[in-house]
Formats: C-alpha cells, sequence, structure tokens
C-alpha cells in the first residue's frame, strides 16, 4: 500500500522544502522503506527548460530527457532513485494535458473547470506511474498563500479525504524567526501560515519549523496549542554547516518517528551509519584544493547546483575540502591581468552554459589551463570552448567558433540535424519548439580502450545525461586530433564526439554530457573523483 506524504512551505520561500523532503526520504528508506519524490511547481511553464537560471536555477535532466527542477537533483543525490519524468509535473504541464482532452472532446460537452478537471489531472499525475513504493513524497513548490498553488492544495486536500489519514500526511515547513531587538524568536508568522493552510481545508500533521536557534519548550507549546497538534509534531529543523548533516539533524528531533506514529507504523530505527560518515569527511578533511568554476551564471550559484554537489562528492573521495572560486568568465575578456586569478588555482572547470556572453573568457581559461598544465574539466560549453581553443591555437584555424554564436570560418561547434539513439532515428527540428531541438536524456558512449577516460570509469560502455544543442564537428576530427585533442568518447554510432582530452596533460578532459547530474554523496562520480584528485596532486607543485 502507498502512502502519500505532501510538504508544503510557509511565510518564506527558500526554506529548503526540496532537502527537507529528500532528507526525510533519506531517513524513511533508511528504515527499510521504498521511496519515491516529486516535485509539483505552480508556474505556467510547461517545464523549467525555457527558464534562464536566474530566474530558476539549474535544470535537471532526468535519464528519460524530462527537463525538471533542481530539487529533482537532491532527491536523487539522497535517496539513490532515478527520478523520472513522471516526477515532476508544473500547472503548464497540466493545464495543457486539460486542454489537449478538451480539444479532443474527451470531456464530452461538460464545462471544463479548475474543480474537478484540473485537480483531477493533478491527482491522476500524483498517482501515476507507480509500482511498489511504500512512500510518495510530494513536495508542492511556492508559498502556501500564493494564488498559484490554490489548485495544487485544493487536489492533495481531496487526495486526503479519499485516501483517509492512514495513507496521507500533511507536512508543512515554517519559520520561526529570532528577532534581534526582541531578543525573541517569534512563532505568529508558523501560526499565520498553518492558519492559512486550514483556510484550504488542510490541516497539518506535522510542522517543521526552520530556525536559526534553538526552540524552548515554551514556543514549541504555543505553536502546537495554536496549531492544533500534539507537542511532539512540531519539529524544530535548525540550521547546520553541511546539507548532508540533515538527515541525521531531523532524525535526532524526531522527524521520520512522528512520520511513522502518524501512519501507526512500527519501524526500525534507521542506520544513519553512511551518512555520519561522510558528514564526518565533510568536516574533517585531511586538505583543501581550490578549484576555479569559470562561468556565466556564477553570481548565482543554484545556476551549477548538481556540480557544486559534485564537486564535494569529488571531495568526500578524496577526503579534501573543495574550495570553489567562482568566477565570472567575462572578466577574461575585459581585463588582460584578470588571468592571475587563476594562477593559484588547482584545477578550472569550465560548465555548461547558452549563448555567446562569456565565451571568449571560457577560451581563455582553456587556454591558460592547457598552457599551464593545470587540470581543466570542460563540461558542455567547456568541452566545446576546449576545442574551440585548440582549433584556434593549435590547430591554426584562426576563426574557429561555434555555429551557436553566428556564423565563422571555422565551425568546429555546429547543430547536428539527426542522431541515433540506440536503433531509431531522431531529427532535430530547428524552427520547432524550444525544447524540441535539443538532445536531452541519458545517451550512451563509447570509449577508447586506451583512453583516460577508460581508465577513470573502468568501462568502455558509459550512459551519460546530455542537454544540448550543438555538437563537436565530426569533420574536424582529423585536423583537431593531429593538434593533439584526442577523441577518446564518442557515440556507439560514431558520429557524435562526447569525450575530448590531451593526452600528457596532467588532467584535460571535455565532455558533452552533464556528468555532475549522476553524482551521488555514496557514489560520487568517476570523472570528479579522478578530477578533484589531480587537483590534490597540482597543489603540491603550487
Ligand atoms: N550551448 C551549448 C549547446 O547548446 C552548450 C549547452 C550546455 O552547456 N548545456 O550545445
Amino acid at each position: 500500500m502507498t502512502r502519500f506524504i505532501f510538504i508544503t512551505g510557509g511565510v518564506v520561500s527558500s526554506l529548503g522544502k526540496g532537502l527537507c523532503s529528500a532528507a526525510l526520504g533519506a531517513l524513511l528508506q533508511a528504515r527499510g522503506f521504498r521511496v519515491r519524490l516529486r516535485k509539483l511547481d505552480p508556474y505556467l511553464n510547461v517545464d523549467p527548460g525555457t527558464m534562464s537560471p536566474y530566474q530558476h536555477g539549474e535544470v535537471y535532466v532526468t535519464d528519460d530527457g524530462a527537463e525538471t527542477d533542481l530539487d529533482l537533483g537532491h532527491y536523487e543525490r539522497y535517496v539513490g532513485v532515478a527520478a523520472r519524468r513522471s516526477d515532476s509535473v508544473t500547472t503548464g504541464r497540466i493545464y495543457s494535458t486539460v486542454i489537449g482532452r478538451e480539444r479532443r472532446g474527451e470531456y464530452l460537452g461538460a464545462t471544463v473547470q479548475v474543480i474537478p478537471h484540473v485537480t483531477d489531472a493533478i491527482k491522476e499525475f500524483i498517482t501515476a506511474d507507480l509500482a511498489d513504493e511504500d512512500f510518495v513524497l510530494c513536495e508542492i513548490g511556492g508559498t502556501v498563500g500564493d494564488i498559484e498553488s490554490l489548485p495544487f492544495l485544493e487536489a492533495i486536500r481531496q487526495l486526503g479525504n479519499e485516501l483517509g489519514r492512514e495513507r496521507v500526511c500533511f507536512v508543512h515547513l515554517t519559520l520561526v524567526p529570532w528577532i534581534a531587538s526582541a531578543g525573541e524568536l517569534k512563532t505568529k508568522p508558523t501560526q499565520h501560515s498553518a492558519k492559512e493552510l486550514l483556510g484550504v481545508g488542510i490541516q497539518p500533521d506535522i510542522l517543521l519549523c526552520r530556525c536559526e536557534r534553538p526552540i524552548p519548550d515554551g514556543a514549541r507549546k504555543k505553536i502546537a496549542l495554536f496549531c492544533n497538534l500534539r507537542e511532539q509534531r512540531v519539529i524544530p529543523a535548525l540550521d547546520v554547516d553541511t546539507i548532508y548533516a540533515v538527515p541525521s539533524a531531523y532524525h535526532a528531533e524526531g522527524f521520520d518517528r512522528e512520520v511513522c506514529a502518524h501512519f501507526g507504523l512500527a519501524a526500525p530505527e534507521p542506520d544513519l551509519a553512511r551518512w555520519e560518515e561522510i558528514v564526518g569527511r565533510i568536516r574533517r578533511p585531511e586538505g583543501e584544493v581550490t578549484i576555479a568554476i569559470v562561468g556565466k551564471y556564477t553570481h548565482l550559484p543554484d545556476s551549477y547546483k548538481s556540480l557544486a554537489e559534485a564537486m564535494t562528492h569529488g571531495g568526500i573521495a578524496n577526503n579534501v575540502r573543495v574550495r570553489l572560486d567562482w568566477i565570472e568568465s567575462e572578466v577574461f575578456e575585459t581585463e588582460a591581468a584578470a588571468l592571475t586569478q587563476l594562477e593559484g588555482v588547482h584545477g578550472i572547470l569550465v560548465p555548461g552554459g547558452f549563448g555567446e556572453r562569456g565565451s571568449e573568457g571560457m577560451i581563455e581559461a582553456a587556454r591558460f589551463a592547457r598552457e599551464r598544465q593545470v587540470p581543466y574539466f570542460g563540461v558542455c560549453l567547456g568541452l566545446q570552448m576546449a576545442v574551440i581553443e585548440t582549433a584556434r591555437h593549435r590547430a591554426r584555424l584562426p576563426g574557429a567558433g561555434s555555429t551557436e554564436f553566428g556564423p565563422c570560418a571555422h565551425p568546429v561547434i555546429g547543430l547536428m540535424t539527426e542522431w541515433l539513439r540506440g536503433n531509431t532515428l531522431e531529427q532535430r527540428r530547428s524552427g520547432g519548439d524550444l525544447g524540441g531541438t535539443m538532445r536531452l536524456g541519458a545517451y550512451a558512449a563509447v570509449l577508447d580502450p586506451e583512453s583516460r577516460v577508460a581508465e577513470i570509469y573502468g568501462t568502455t560502455q558509459i550512459s551519460e545525461r546530455h542537454r544540448h544543442r550543438y555538437e563537436v564537428n565530426i569533420a574536424y576530427r582529423d585536423t583537431l586530433e593531429a593538434a593533439g585533442l584526442h577523441f577518446s568518447g564518442m557515440s556507439p554510432d560514431g558520429l557524435l564526439p562526447e569525450i575530448v582530452e590531451i593526452p600528457g596533460h596532467p588532467w584535460f578532459i571535455g565532455v558533452q554530457f552533464h556528468p555532475e547530474l549522476k553524482s551521488r554523496p555514496f557514489e560520487p562520480h568517476p570523472l570528479f573523483t579522478s578530477f578533484v584528485k589531480a587537483a590534490v596532486a597540482q597543489s603540491r607543485l603550487v
């Protein structure tokens, strides 16, 4: 029997609902339950694929090619279950489903309304594509009180009613702010938020209260009294030093115990030894390395969420702390002296990105890494910029570039219009919808057995997630190989370059995919483990 846990948020946004959901998933899993996590986002975009990273942070891509919210990345990292398209939905997608049905006449002449048609479509999504999960945790994006989230709240209210308390639990995350001038923690915002939820018919079963300092018993009692729940169901959620300490911290406050008690489940205590092990490594590293991330959305590190986490995982694997130096690549275009910033770093990573802005600066960073023998990791756009760098400076192809930025003399990066996925021919429609022109999701690649990447992966057959439009132009392969860039990973049909590396360099690898999306704290991605290891070696030199 699948049980549903709905997680809503109140008072303010950015309280970390995603992490709270992921942590609860991890705790239930550690008690031996099978879990699945889902996200319902109230905005009108059909998916976040078309949103700027500044609007929305990273777009997380699943194996089955869905562009989703970055919280799905947290879910995957915490519970190790690969997210699917069916785990993420938005108001835009729900409405396009409903309107599609209406156009096909499927409502048989009825007046189509938010209740029941939209709420039915939401309920269908929540309960679809499940197998033998014990728990489905659904996070509702946004903050209670927003107009947009009302249909979602109504849908989960209905589900609570239909399935009963023994199959549904409502968790509400709020903030208990510290007011310095009064020298007090304030419970009023939490009271109002619970009341707001009650106003749409949902009595929270558990309140999780984010707070920067311990919540005294008196305040906890008061919240319980005013919000109509037992005191042990008011769980303090205090700030912690690393996100990987969240599951243990919530467990210590009784979060998972109360969830089990709500469902009347007698479950064994969770085994959190592996969580404590990684937290120990994060808190007590044996050394430190500095990696420069030379990108274009560096003001908002959320745009590179999975990348930063994958770096932490690489650090855990090598027992070092990885310090990230976020550098806006444009500075290398406008200030000649800016490259000196790269002199003390132990590794340079150029991440993914779209559009021309900052690309020349990334090419400069790749050149610096190649010439100065500094470990270089190019991810997606970072690979493309490294290829242009070699083309221009080693293959003597002046004017080499990417057609993404306009016409150029040597399009070493260009748009491919068709490719094979397994045995099916996929085609890119350049005039089509934005998402339709991208190579999205898991694709296989074959590695050269003699290459460094084959050694790193320990295999020659890999599968990684993609999200890009442009490809390295195979027509330039021989020229680029002669200039020292080895094409060490290719698509199975041999047409799409997936990985390039520079033999003889301490560590210079570019990948067309996004390895960071598959890195997990308990299974660090081999490329990140190896890159951080190379940075450790570099730190002994500089
Ligand atoms: N803009 C490049 C492309 O579309 C790279 C995309 C990315 O880095 N994810 O191919």
